[in-house]
This record gives structure tokens, sequence and C-alpha cells, in this order.
């Protein structure tokens, strides 16, 4: 009888003994994961207090979210100009604008830096030319980095100068072109580089969506996207926090529509 109730009561102090064991750790773990520290204050994990974000309406397809800056609704190239500040030569169509060989490049009036971007364009239905020359153009972030533009839908070029390549540095993960002459996105997560004197202290990096197609992912550049030949070393040229977005005039007619911009924070 007294071994019974010796064993009930070693039983009864290990049991409890692994509960409040059990207990403690869950209220140190509860301590350590309760609070969140955030750019809006400190906030309890699962807070309704917590402040949400800004509810907006997004975009339809055509149409950009309610909280974009909108370059170019197909109407006029108001917010545009050529490098030089003056009206660019580049012409409208109906609710695009077309590239005119010769004219330069063009660039948005406001000057941006890590940003969302959105851009629809379409190389030239009727097919000239191969390789870089057909229907070459592209989407310049702070008029440095280029996103490429080109018709390399059955168009063999260098991968790292195709449609969707950050040009000379990186290959896009797919070719996700449409035919010539159908319109076509980019979508762009970008954040800017960050000078410190004549040197970088934070690379640009590049997230790419072409036709809804991950194509770039989170991709650090290691230096500008200029034409570079085979042994020529270029790096970051120190530039302004923000610069325009310009479209480049590569000699061949593509076309953009529906542009709009929603400003990251760095
Ligand atoms: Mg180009």
């Amino acid at each position: 009888m007294r071994i019974v109730l010796l064993s009930i009561i070693c039983l009864w102090v290990t049991v409890s003994g692994c509960a409040t064991q059990e207990a403690s750790e869950k209220a140190e773990k509860k301590e350590v994961r309760q609070y969140v520290e955030t750019d809006t204050g400190r906030w309890l994990i699962h807070d309704v207090n917590r402040p949400a974000p800004p509810v907006i309406t997004p975009g339809q397809p055509g149409k950009a979210p309610s909280d974009a800056i909108v370059l170019f609704d197909g109407t006029d190239l108001s917010q545009w100009t050529d490098t030089k500040g003056d009206p660019t030569k580049w012409i409208m169509g109906d609710g695009y604008m077309e590239c005119v060989k010769g004219s330069g490049y063009i660039q948005s009036k406001r000057k941006f830096g890590s940003c969302q971007l959105h851009v629809e364009f379409a190389t030239p239905a009727t097919v000239k030319g191969d390789g870089q020359g057909r229907g070459n153009s592209g989407v310049f972030l702070m008029a440095n980095y280029e996103v490429q533009v080109l018709d390399s839908y059955n168009n063999k070029t260098y991968p790292d100068g195709q449609c969707a390549a950050l040009y000379g540095r990186a290959v896009p993960l797919v070719n996700a072109c449409r035919r010539p002459g159908e319109w076509q996105s980019y979508d762009v997560v970008f954040h800017r580089p960050i000078f410190k004197g004549k040197k970088v202290v934070r690379k640009p990096t590049f997230t790419v969506f072409h036709n809804g197609v991950l194509v770039q992912d989170h991709v650090e550049l290691q230096g500008g996207t200029d034409w570079r030949g085979p042994h020529a070393i270029s790096d970051f040229k120190p530039h302004e926090d923000r610069l325009p977005i310009s479209l480049q005039d590569h000699g061949n007619p593509v076309r953009y529509r529906n542009i709009w911009v929603r400003e990251l924070a760095d």
C-alpha cells in the first residue's frame, strides 16, 4: 500500500513538473513572439489596432490603380520630352505613342527613384530585320538601367539582350513574348542604387513580370546596362536620387501605352 502511494506521489510530481515546465516554455515563447517592431510602432501579433494599409481600387486591363501616377494614358505627350527637355518628336497614334527613328529617347518630366512601373508596348506588326535590329527599344529606370524591349518572337539574339533582359546583365527566366504587333506588358519593381560619393553602397534590384510571367526575380545589378563589348569593364556611374523614366529610340517604330508608376520607399 505504501509503495502504491509513493508511486502515485512520484507520478504526480513528474506530471506537474512537466506541466509547469511546458507552461513556462509557452510563456517564454509568448513573451518573445508577442510584439513586432514596425515603421508604425510596436504592435502585438494579430493586433486589430495596427494601422491597415490604404484601400485602393486595383487596375483593370488598360487602367491604372487609383494611387498610381499616370504618365501616359494614350491621349497626349504632355508629361514627356526629349532628353534635352524639348518637345519629343515621337508621334501619337490612336491611344498609343510611337518611336520615330532618329528622334532620340523620350523621357518623363517627373523624376523617380525606387518604384513600381507598368508599361505596355508593341513591337511592329510588320517584321523587318533580325536580332537586335527587330523591334528594339527599351524601358530605362532612372534613365540608366534598361529592361530591354525587343521582338524576341522567333528571333535569335544574345540572351542577355533579348526581350525582358536587364540589358547585358541578366537573361530573363523565360521568353514570354507575344507575336509582333500584339500588346505586351511589363510590371517592374525597381529599387534604386544608393551612392556614397563615387561608390555604390547599395546596388539596384529588379523584379520584372513580362505579360504577367516572372522573368527577373529580385535581380541585383552588378553594374550599368550600357552596351559594353566583350572586354569592357563597366561599373556604376554615380547619379542623382531621382531621374526620369525613359524609352529608347533604337530606330524601330515600337509603340507604348498605359504607363503608370507607384513610388516606393527606399
Ligand atoms: Mg534596347
